[in-house]
């Protein structure tokens, strides 16, 4: 452990969200006000409110005018076609006018106007039949918003546009949508005042391998752009003005760290097999296409979870069926002929695109989220559907729906999919038949209607984040109440088992996925309970195979008996780390053990539930 109490250094204490070291200048974003303010102007301030307006116009202009060309230089010509929509926006005299107009009879900020005169027009776009009407509502939203932002001095995530040299984040929040747009080679790691361990920006993190520390409490309100940081993602600190000793201490953890992945790596084309010969399918969650390579070399048997929301976070505007076939197809074609499961698309909660039209929610994880939100917005829902069906031509395609939480729900989403094959089969377009369909168990609703849910689809995956959430009533992004949000509490094995239960009852396999697959602490648990898969971020995946390949199956049931009588989590979590520390010392002491050579096991058995690699 390093000693802290050197002279000029601080240090704050959050929540490793994801492993790794990183040193360097601390860059702050502010945070953006979303509510634009209202108050009233005299007559001879009216001048002077159109002045405003006029400069946030040519503001706007500029940015956008440098946007399309750094799209255009990274992705043609083409793509960079919807910024003109944009601009013409900006030249739209009836909408300038109006604001002018009203800014004149209204005597109020011309920020409040601006917004009034775009909530009309968005709505009146958006109500429209008319397909090409409906997308330029989206157009004037994401134009008035850069207005809005420009007219508020709003600069949250400008300050990463500018980004020109290393360094590392620091921040209140950063929403996913951010996030996911991080330039690799220039941002080393960040830390941020809010979030947990399961909170998007957290997952996000460690599919990048950028090291993150989250609920810093108030961190980034005592800090300045430029101050020296040194960040901890293993043990979740964040070190202002490290002193030459601490950098010299973390060097050598880093060495140590880095010596141990290389053995890990020797698991590499390894099974994932306990020691008493029981295998279970160790697959890898994906969030961008280009994380593909990153699953290739982890050792994955293929994609567990492919988040395919962050296709539409990361642009300004819808994919088309085209665009998110070609983006699956890739990601099938690369990985064949191990499996990759297609999530449908789960936005809302804590992920949202400006370009989708999603309104603000008091309770966005309870509110039009995931399923709920594709069901009602069907014609994207379709040309995802079809998209999915179209790349599963490759032979190697899995899809599952998140949140549902009825039969109702996935009755209607398996009659659009149904739907959709009609189509592709009249338009002679190739897909796979026998295309298997799956479903998340991730609220405890579903738990309680696996068997009904179980003789509708082939495969449960359970999406433990927000069955925790769910269950417990604890927001999975709240760091204040972290604490609570508890792995081990008997309610949340106990739902486990009960979909294990009703799966195997049924004769399908059953994963997880959520964060929980990828602890080695709770990955016993798993085991012991029965799943059958396991899908973890990539660079987790060579601890949890070294840590199965050291485990007993009958060890692992044991605990699971005992969780599942237990009355509270601390008991069960501390048996969790006892039998995960017993069997792979060398995970838990920062490396500095070497890691013990691959014990010798019993012959392989095969399980009849195990997903198969098509
Ligand atoms: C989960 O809820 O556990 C899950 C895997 O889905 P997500 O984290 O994307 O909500
Ligand atoms: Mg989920």
């Amino acid at each position: 452990m390093l000693e802290f109490s050197r002279l000029g250094e601080q240090v704050f204490q959050g929540i490793a969200a994801a492993a790794g070291i990183a040193r360097g200048k601390a860059l702050l974003i502010e945070r953006s006000e979303r509510q634009v303010p209202r108050y009233d102007v005299s007559e001879s301030d009216l001048p002077r409110e159109l002045e405003r307006f006029e400069s946030a116009l040519t503001a706007t202009r500029r940015q956008i005018h440098e946007t399309k060309r750094q799209v255009s230089e990274a992705m043609g010509a083409d793509a960079a076609g919807i910024f003109d929509a944009h601009l013409l926006v900006l030249e739209d005299q009836t909408l300038v006018g109006e604001v002018t107009r009203l800014a004149e009879s209204q005597r109020t900020n011309i920020d409040s106007i601006v917004e009034q005169v775009a909530d009309k027009y968005v709505r009146t776009l958006s109500s429209l039949e008319d397909d090409y009407l409906r997308e330029r509502a989206k157009d004037v939203r994401d134009v008035i918003n850069r207005v809005l932002d420009n007219l508020l001095n709003r600069r949250h995530g400008a300050e990463l546009a500018a980004l020109r040299e290393p360094c590392i984040i620091v921040a209140e929040d950063l929403a996913p949508s951010l996030t996911a747009q991080l330039r690799r080679d220039l941002v080393l790691g960040f830390a941020t005042d809010i979030g947990s361990k399961t909170s998007h920006t957290a997952i996000l993190a460690r599919s990048l391998r950028l090291p993150a520390v989250v609920g810093l409490q108030t961190a980034s309100r005592l800090m300045r752009t430029g101050q020296s940081v040194l960040l901890d993602g293993y043990n979740g600190l964040l070190i202002l003005n490290p002193t030459d000793q601490a950098l010299y201490e973390y060097g050598q953890v880093e060495r140590r760290h880095f010596r141990f992945e290389e053995r890990l790596h020797e698991v590499h084309d390894q099974p994932a097999i306990t020691l008493d010969a029981h295998r279970i399918t160790l697959s890898a969650n994906l969030e961008q296409v280009a994380g593909v390579e990153a699953v290739q070399s982890s050792g994955a048997e293929g994609v567990g979870l492919f988040r395919t929301e962050f296709l539409f976070i990361k642009r300004h505007t819808t994919p088309t069926e085209q665009e998110q076939y070609e983006a699956y197809r890739q990601v099938a074609a690369a990985l064949k002929p191990h499996p990759v499961v297609i999530r449908t698309l789960d936005l809302g909660g804590d992920k949202f695109v400006s370009h989708l039209e999603m309104p603000s929610e008091l309770n966005p994880f309870l509110g039009w989220r995931a399923i709920r939100f594709c069901l009602q917005e069907e014609a994207l829902f379709r040309s995802q559907l079809r998209a999915i069906l179209r790349a599963s031509a490759e032979g190697n395609v899995k899809m599952m729906y998140p949140m549902v939480c009825s039969v109702e729900e996935l009755d209607a989403a398996n009659a659009l999919l149904d739907r959709c094959r009609i189509e592709l089969r009249a338009e002679g377009v190739p897909f796979d038949e026998s295309m298997e369909v799956g479903v998340m168990i991730e609220v405890p609703s579903a738990v309680m209607i696996a068997d009904n849910l179980a003789r509708r689809v082939k495969f449960f995956s359970l999406g433990t984040n927000d069955l925790i959430q769910y269950t417990l009533a604890v927001d999975r992004t709240n760091e204040k109440i972290a604490h609570l949000y508890s792995p081990t509490h008997p309610a949340i094995v106990r739902l486990i088992q009960l979909a294990v239960e009703a799966a195997h009852q049924h004769g399908i396999w059953v994963g997880v996925c959520g964060e929980m697959a990828g602890d080695p602490v709770l990955a016993p648990l798993l085991l012991g309970l029965g799943i059958d898969e396991l899908s973890v971020a990539p660079p987790l995946v060579p601890r949890i195979k070294f840590l199965i390949r050291r485990l007993k199956l009958a060890e692992a049931q044991e605990l699971a008996d005992f969780a599942l009588t237990s009355d509270s989590a601390g008991p069960t979590l501390e048996r969790c780390q006892a039998l995960a520390r017993h069997a792979a010392p060398s995970l838990f002491d920062d490396g500095a053990q070497p890691a013990d050579a691959d014990p010798p096991r019993m012959e392989p058995r095969s399980s009849p539930t195990t997903p198969s690699v098509l």
